[in-house]
């Protein structure tokens, strides 16, 4: 199971129809329900596909959400963005002390 996979299927890919989890391979993105034959892609449907964004901003963004234990704030999210993106450093002391306390209280 290759990095995006395990980012956007932590438990396993699922069919994008039924929600089935027997999915034939097709390719390195692509699967086929073993139920219902739809064909999910492994970027459709998902902000990968619409964005303008480059893809390793995204994968910045996604380890980020994967890595906040109770959702994610836009804000934080931002953050992770500036983290890339160093001339849009955000200007949001305040938010920034209140992710650390609790990025601290996750840990
Ligand atoms: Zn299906």
């Amino acid at each position: 199971m290759g990095y995006l996979e395990r980012l956007r299927w932590p438990e396993g890919p699922r069919c994008q129809g039924c929600g089935g989890s027997e999915l034939w391979r097709m390719s390195d993105r692509a699967l086929r329900c073993a139920d219902c034959r739809a064909e999910t892609r492994l970027l459709a449907g998902s902000l990968f596909e619409r964005s303008k964004l480059p893809l390793e901003i995204w994968f910045a963004a996604a380890w980020y959400l994967t890595n906040q234990k109770g959702g994610v704030s836009a804000l934080g999210l931002q953050r992770a963005r500036a983290g890339l993106l160093p001339d849009s450093v955000d200007a949001h002391p305040q938010a920034s002390a209140r992710d650390d306390r609790a990025r601290a209280s996750a840990a």
